[in-house]
Formats: structure tokens, C-alpha cells, sequence
């Protein structure tokens, strides 16, 4: 038998350094290796909404918390207290892990919290995670490629701002590709009306994931044009992903990730 390679950690966590680390959708058996050991190492934790009490559990007990997030009720921490509170605690010569759901880079604001600690000087190290695009794709059954359906997958945020549309709808409305909107539920009547507007098929197949990968997962499929109401009936709320796309159709045969099984 070869022994076996598995990776020794090589770079413990430092001092008075940030890790902006990906949590991944959910499913803790989704972080990283490196995710799940500086999780281990902090002094501090610095986490949002997104964050998984099923990750927040691989936390030792004796770590501080501090949860800069939303609540329905409250405001988040906005983002300048965020990025100060970050440059303080390194100051400080904490080890701190800022933990945001999914991948930090995608849709998580992780580059604008780099550029201060660039500004500040302060030494930091950015760890990937698996993005709720490709975590709840994978759990749902839902390949974001597949080579008889889409050449191409395109992220977009449903967020639009002010309620107005400012997305390239013409790039968006086009056939043998998958979009995957993030933050879209409270738009969704308006993202489905402009794709079929702009010449998709009303007929399109298309996913709302809420949790996806968790023990909460739920899935509802329909074509486009029925799926705001779909949503509706099914009493979804944030956060949820959208999938729009052919690949869709293959979901109820490739769905393997059955929580309400006790899996
Ligand atoms: N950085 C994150 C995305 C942050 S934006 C990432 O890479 O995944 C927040 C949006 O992500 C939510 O509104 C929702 O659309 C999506 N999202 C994140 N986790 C999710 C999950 N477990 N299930 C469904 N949607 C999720």
C-alpha cells in the first residue's frame, strides 16, 4: 500500500493575520481542509448570515464570536465598521478568520474587505470555498454544464438596485446556457418576465433552491414562466438560488441529496 499523501497543514495561522475563508453552502462536509483547520486556529471569528450553525459548530467553544450580520429585524454591521473592526482586531495581534458563506469572492464582498487591509498594511490570506452555485448544483442534481444542453453557466445577482433592471438582459435570454441568480427571490417575477421578453422560451426548465446542501434543502422546479408562482405556493424565502436553463429537465433524475430521508 502507497502510503498515503494526505496534506500535513504547512502554514498554521499567524498572528495579527486575517483569513478570509469560505464556508461553503452549508453541508460542513464542504469546507476545505484549510477552512476547517483555521477554524480550528482563530483567536476570533468574524461571520454573517450565511454561515451554517452546522459550520459554527466545528468552532471550539472557547473562540470569540462576533456575528456582523443580518437579522430580519436589525440591520448588518455595515461594511466600513466590518473592514475597521477587521484592521482593529489584527492590530491587536489576534489570529482572525472572517468567515463568509460560499466562496468570499463571489457575490461576498470579499474583494472590497482585501483592499483595506491592503490599505492598512495588514498581512491576510483568502481561502476559497465552494460557492452556493456549484454546492447546491451538485446537492440538487443539477450538472450547471452538460454537453447536449449548455456550453456556458453564467452567475448573475438578482439584487438589482432600487427595484430597477440593469442587467444585460439580450447576453442573459440566450439558449444553451445555464444562469444561476444569486439573491433573486424578491425579483423573481421580474428576472423570469425579462428572460422570457428577451426570447427565452417561456417552457424553459428552472430551479429555486432554498439551503441547498443543508438538512433544510428544498427544491421547486418549473418552467419559467409558472415559476414565480410555483415559488410562491411552496412559501419560499431568502436565501434561495435560482437556476434557469436546460439542464434543469435532468433534475428529477440526477437528485441523490433527500434530507427529509434522514440522510
Ligand atoms: N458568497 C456566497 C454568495 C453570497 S450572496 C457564495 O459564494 O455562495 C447570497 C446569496 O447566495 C443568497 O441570496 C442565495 O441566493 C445564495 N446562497 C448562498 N448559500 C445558499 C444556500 N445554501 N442555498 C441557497 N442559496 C444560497
Amino acid at each position: 500500500m502507497p502510503e498515503s499523501s494526505f496534506p500535513r497543514e504547512r502554514r498554521p495561522a499567524q498572528a495579527g493575520w486575517v483569513y478570509l475563508v469560505g464556508a461553503g453552502p452549508g453541508d460542513a462536509e464542504l469546507l476545505t481542509l484549510r477552512a476547517a483547520r483555521l477554524l480550528l486556529e482563530a483567536d476570533v471569528l468574524v461571520y454573517d448570515n450565511l454561515v451554517s450553525q452546522e459550520v459554527l459548530d466545528c468552532v471550539p467553544a472557547g473562540t470569540e464570536r462576533i456575528y456582523v450580520g443580518k437579522k430580519a429585524s436589525q440591520h448588518a454591521l455595515p461594511q466600513p465598521d466590518i473592514n475597521a473592526l477587521l484592521v482593529e482586531l489584527a492590530h491587536k495581534g489576534k489570529r482572525v478568520v472572517r468567515l463568509k458563506g460560499g466562496d468570499p469572492f463571489i457575490f461576498g464582498r470579499g474583494g472590497e474587505e482585501v483592499e483595506e487591509l491592503v490599505k492598512a498594511g495588514i498581512s491576510f490570506e483568502v481561502v476559497p470555498g465552494i460557492t452556493a452555485a456549484a454546492g447546491i448544483g451538485a446537492y440538487a442534481g443539477i450538472p450547471l454544464t452538460h454537453r447536449d444542453f449548455a456550453q456556458s453557466c453564467i452567475f448573475v445577482t438578482g439584487h438589482l438596485k432600487d427595484g430597477t433592471v440593469d442587467l444585460d438582459w439580450d447576453m442573459l435570454a440566450r439558449r444553451k446556457q445555464t444562469l444561476v441568480f444569486y439573491m433573486g427571490i424578491t425579483q423573481l417575477a421580474t428576472i423570469c418576465s425579462q428572460l422570457v421578453a428577451h426570447g427565452l422560451a417561456a417552457s424553459t426548465p428552472a430551479a429555486v433552491v432554498r439551503r441547498g446542501t443543508t438538512k433544510a434543502q428544498r427544491v421547486v422546479t418549473s418552467d419559467l414562466a409558472g415559476l414565480p408562482e410555483a415559488v410562491k405556493a411552496a412559501g419560499i424565502t431568502p436565501p434561495a438560488l435560482t437556476i434557469v436553463g436546460d439542464v434543469v429537465s435532468l433534475q428529477s433524475r440526477l437528485a441523490w441529496f433527500h434530507p427529509e430521508d434522514g440522510q
